[in-house]
């Protein structure tokens, strides 16, 4: 793929700039586009000002945090498992089952409103500053290419055929090199750490599915970020194309300021001088220098206005301070700033909006978090099992067939029998095995009969309370109301087959 690079010129010029005889878009097109069609290669300036060092502390803060994730262990699993095949999925320590569909849907509301909240106040400040697009591309990849080949190819040009080839080269295996380990870090989010592990060490024969999975995604994140690189951003995020419902008037965004920076224009050395001594020249601040424009990642002229390719990354803001400090003006000509404040209000943070988006992010995390502590070792539901409320069995007891939905939420295999515990004369006799063996985050369903002496439902019910017991002794403890008759009444149901006869003494315990 040949490229063409440019500094980025700005994008007002783009429709005029000379081009091949192949048809023209008429008017302005993209900002990563000829206007014949093909791609304009980005390789903007990097300016190494304020913002730049925030972002990068950050950023490489980010890096270490993504490639972390799925390694460290928390509660004896990877912090970030998003174990899709085994349907469960693993954030700070906290495993979600897909039957856990209120705290998932709690957690995606959560997560979904945050992100709202978070770009009505703050912007773009993730595409900015966090999200691992721009941080691989802006503080990895890019510094490996501007290393080797300077701002624009300008350490190229210098050099003879073999250098440059040399220099090329070298960049693409870098590249290679970061691909593969950013691949063989996504796949451990999906596959764990451990089992990347595993088919690290075993021969490629044994392990054909790995090492294409390995390769394709590995392939997939070269052309991304060698490749395909801003576009990502420009045209393939949905992100962007939300934002602009996202924002608001108030929102923080990176913009540049008209009614200081305009009528622009560029000045003769003796207008710079008159200025100096304070003569009005009855232009704005923007000294037309372009320097905003040659720095930008995604190509756009930001003193066009809020444009869905801003990704809200700073380095204008560093590019047009180093211009105002050299022209001894004040910094902000393109600053954070909000719609509101550009107009000469003032931004107002605490607003109808960001109130309601907290009071639900506030009542959902809430309620997961009740949900969580919920979930112990074992999660236990009782329903009724059959239409009739309780049946008699021949020997005169009353049975109530109930209903179990056992969940192992511990990280190892669990036998659990259920026993009785209050009224302690009360017999469980299980609606097949005795016992359930549970896999880790296996839910399972099965029936006990639970039966009483007719003299135990004075009252028609009686609530009853039962355990499910591990083979290390640890037991989880629940209820339920048991029906029976009410005093003087017949019985009525019907005994089923198999349970008729014996019942086995499981349920009392001490
Ligand atoms: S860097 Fe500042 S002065 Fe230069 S063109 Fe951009 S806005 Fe104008
Ligand atoms: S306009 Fe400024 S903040 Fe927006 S992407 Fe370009 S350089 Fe970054």
């Amino acid at each position: 793929m040949a490229e063409k690079p440019h500094e980025n010129p700005p994008a007002s010029n783009r429709g005029d700039m000379p081009v091949n005889l192949a048809p023209q878009a008429p008017g302005e097109v993209l900002s990563t586009m000829e206007v014949d069609g093909s791609r304009r290669w980005m390789k903007p300036t990097p300016v190494f000002g304020p913002w730049w060092k925030r972002r990068s502390v950050i950023g490489w803060a980010l890096i270490v945090l993504y490639i972390a994730a799925p390694i460290i262990p928390i509660n004896g699993k990877p912090a970030i498992w998003l174990n899709v095949l085994g349907r469960e999925f693993t954030i700070l320590g906290h495993t979600f089952y897909a039957y856990d569909t209120v705290s998932l849907v709690l957690f995606l509301i959560s997560t979904i409103v945050l992100i709202v909240l978070a770009t009505s106040l703050l912007g773009r400040a993730w595409c900015g500053w966090a999200c691992p697009q721009t941080v691989y591309m802006e503080f990895v990849y890019r510094p490996v290419e501007q290393w080797l080949e300077g701002p624009q190819g300008q350490k190229l040009r210098r050099l003879s055929t073999a250098g440059k080839a040399a220099r090329k080269g070298a960049k693409w295996t870098i590249f290679l090199l970061i691909s593969l380990v950013l691949a063989h870090t996504f796949v451990a989010y999906f596959a764990s750490w451990e089992a990347l592990l595993r088919w690290m060490v075993r021969p490629p024969g044994e392990n054909l599915g790995f090492f294409a999975l390995m390769a394709a995604t590995t392939a997939l994140v070269m052309i991304d970020f060698a490749f395909y690189r801003e576009q990502m951003c420009t045209i393939a995020c949905p992100y962007a194309r939300f934002q602009s419902v996202l924002l608001d008037p108030n929102s923080l965004i990176v913009s540049y300021d008209p009614g200081r920076g305009e009528p622009r224009g560029r000045r003769t050395r003796a207008q710079r001088q008159q200025e100096a001594e304070g003569v009005s020249l009855q232009l704005g601040d923007c000294i037309e220098c372009g320097a905003c424009v040659r720095c930008c990642p995604t190509g756009i002229d930001i003193r066009d206005g809020l444009q869905m390719e801003c990704i809200g990354c700073t380095q204008c803001i560093d590019a047009c301070d180093e211009v105002m400090i050299k022209v001894n003006k004040p910094i902000g000509l393109i600053r954070y700033t909000s719609e509101v404040e550009l107009e000469g209000g003032r931004t107002r943070f605490l607003r109808p909006r960001v109130i309601a988006y907290t009071v639900v992010i506030a009542v959902a995390v809430a309620a997961l978090a009740s949900v969580i502590a919920s979930h112990d070792g074992v999660n236990i539901a009782v329903t009724r099992a059959s239409a009739e409320p309780f049946m008699e069995l021949r020997d005169g007891t009353i049975a109530n067939r109930l209903g179990l939905r056992l969940q192992n939420r511990t990280s190892a295999p669990v036998v659990l029998r259920i026993e009785a515990v209050e009224p302690a004369d009360a017999s469980v006799q299980m609606v097949g095995p005795p016992e359930t063996t549970l896999d880790p985050g296996e839910m399972k369903r099965t029936q006990a009969l639970v039966s009483l002496p007719r003299e135990a439902f004075a009252h028609g019910n009686l609530t009853a309370h039962f355990r499910a017991v591990a083979e290390d002794g640890t037991a989880w403890t629940f209820s339920h109301v048991l029906l029976g008759p009410s005093p003087g009444s017949a019985s009525i149901g019907t005994l089923p087959d198999g349970a008729r006869g014996a019942r086995s003494p499981i349920g009392a315990t001490p």
